[in-house]
């Protein structure tokens, strides 16, 4: 009881530390209005509240941002690896510490629950740390040279200003995964949070100044202009690589952007996922990790089942046990301990994710369950399940974004390749199969960045996350995700045998 009342107090009176919650824009170490004073509303999807009004920033201020950037970058780059991560290491404890708040937060603005905003505010901590880590292991290479009297070597150096562009659903890990290891390496970052999600960007930014990350490191960017703050982001000639995470439209345009200038890009852009099931699934597992998969941030993920491929012999029961598996949701704001799934980010997605179903039930579809929105105030969605959905449906090619379950039947292993790869995507991929050779035979066929066999769950700050094709290219996490913010430079030692 206490906690729904709780809740309804303003934001910042919800916070245990209320310096977390910033509405101005982060530059050079100072916290910014915009020039002109203007601001934007954020909103609560939960509750259609306005939870903050947060600084509208344009060109001119992120402008400034990247010379103060390409200033800082200077002496931090010098500086060795180790004090470099002794600072990401106390901003990851401070994350850590502050957990509570920074997932109140993130729920606020972006309506997951607390139990989703905690594991995210964990998992974002996580690449900190990690790349605090991998960034005092850059090395080198010695070069057997081809003429004898030469030496060859590759020393690995900071690529210099990163800019980066985010999205909504992921408000904090998207960023970290970019700034944990451009920072680490002895880059400096310009980042634009999505307008839908700023808060947690400016909590983060908080508690990396407290951290001591010196002024200029990390700048913040709020705005709704995002052609304007893009425009200027990718035109900038102090800028040296971009790396976005976003729609698959918006990348290609931002790609097309960068290559005037020929900065170096990496993408994180749309998926379109299939998930197998075999008969020979074990449906105990199936099961949770389609809930997992599909319904995780109420399908707002890029890496979300966006097409369920289940095979003849065993659909009919698989169907059955998902429907009495999503009986058992909640959908609610964050607010409440009862929620188990929030919202949808804006309207806007509710009518998109509508408008698909919808279109799908009269190409043919069977709704099983779901099919309407949430009459309640907020961006609710019921969630759906969609049966006897085909590849000649318009659904098949789009990504959902929301509380949908699509599924189709297939009968051979060949079929299911063939429909899982028929797509221009290809982030994500699921299997779920007993069998060990089948498990490594589709694996190899699927045309996806990651795999998950019996198991769903596969992202982790310690493991590559990347897609092929019109997902992407590039790589976040492991100790694959420094390289997009290094140069490898060549230097050959000559007359050596003076
Ligand atoms: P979504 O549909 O999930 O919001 P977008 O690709 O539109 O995905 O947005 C991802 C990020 O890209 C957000 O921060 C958004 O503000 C930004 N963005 C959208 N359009 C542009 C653009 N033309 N230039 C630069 N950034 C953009």
């Amino acid at each position: 009881m206490f906690w729904g009342r709780f809740m309804t107090l303003p934001l910042v009176d919800q916070l245990s530390d209320k310096g977390l919650l910033k509405e101005q824009a982060y530059i050079g170490g100072r916290w910014h209005n915009a020039l002109n004073n203007e601001t934007f509303e954020v909103v609560d999807p939960a509750t259609e509240r306005v939870i903050a009004n947060v600084a509208n920033l344009g060109a001119e201020q992120t402008a400034l941002a990247i010379k103060l950037a390409d200033t800082a970058m200077r002496e931090w780059r010098a500086q060795p690896a180790k004090s470099r991560s002794e600072i990401l290491e106390r901003w990851y404890q401070l994350i850590t510490d502050n957990v509570e708040d920074l997932a109140i937060i993130m729920s606020a603005e972006q309506g997951k629950t607390l139990v989703e905003s905690r594991g995210e505010i964990a998992y974002s901590a996580s690449f900190i740390k990690w790349f605090a880590e991998e960034g005092k292991r850059v090395y080198g290479d010695v070069i057997p040279h081809a003429q004898n009297d030469r030496r060859g070597i590759t020393i690995k150096q900071a690529i210099g200003v990163v800019a980066a562009i985010t999205p909504w659903n992921f408000p904090s890990a998207m960023i970290t995964r970019k700034v944990a290891p451009a920072l680490a390496v002895g880059c400096a970052v310009v980042l634009k949070p999505a307008a839908e999600t700023p808060l947690s960007a400016l909590a983060l930014a908080e508690l990396a100044d407290r951290a001591g990350l010196p002024a200029g490191l990390l700048n913040i960017i709020t705005g709704v202009d995002a052609v304007a703050i893009g425009g200027e982001l990718t035109s900038n000639l102090l800028v040296k690589k971009l790396t976005f995470t976003g729609s698959t439209p918006i990348g290609k345009l931002l790609m097309a952007q960068c290559a005037a200038s020929v900065k170096r890009t990496s993408m994180e852009l749309g998926g379109n996922a299939p998930l197998l099931v075999f008969d020979d699934a074990d449906l105990d597992l199936v099961i949770p990790g389609i809930i997992t998969a599909k319904f995780r941030n109420s399908g707002q993920t890029c890496i979300s089942a966006n097409r369920i491929l289940v095979q003849k012999g065993i659909h009919k029961e698989f169907v059955e046990r998902l429907k009495l598996a999503i009986d058992a949701f909640n959908f609610g704001a964050y607010s409440s301990s009862e929620s188990t799934h929030g919202p949808l980010i804006t309207q806007k997605a509710v009518d998109n994710v509508a408008a698909k179903v919808n279109k799908a039930v009269l190409e043919g579809a069977t709704l099983v369950c779901g099919g309407q929105i949430v009459d309640r105030p907020g961006h609710f969605y019921a969630a759906t399940i969609l049966t006897e959905v085909t590849d000649k449906m318009s659904i098949f090619h789009e990504e959902i974004f929301g509380p949908v379950a699509t599924i189709y039947q297939f009968e051979t292993d060949q079929q299911a390749i063939d429909l899982a790869n028929d797509t221009p995507f290809g982030l994500a991929a699921y299997l779920y199969t007993e069998s060990m050779r089948r498990s490594w035979q589709v694996a190899e066929a699927l045309d996806y960045g990651m795999i998950g066999v019996n198991e769903t769950a596969i992202s982790a700050e310690i493991v590559p996350f990347g897609g092929v094709k019109e997902s992407g290219q590039g790589r976040e996490g492991s100790k694959y995700g420094l390289d997009d913010y290094l140069e490898i430079k060549y230097i050959c030692f000559g007359s050596m045998n003076k």
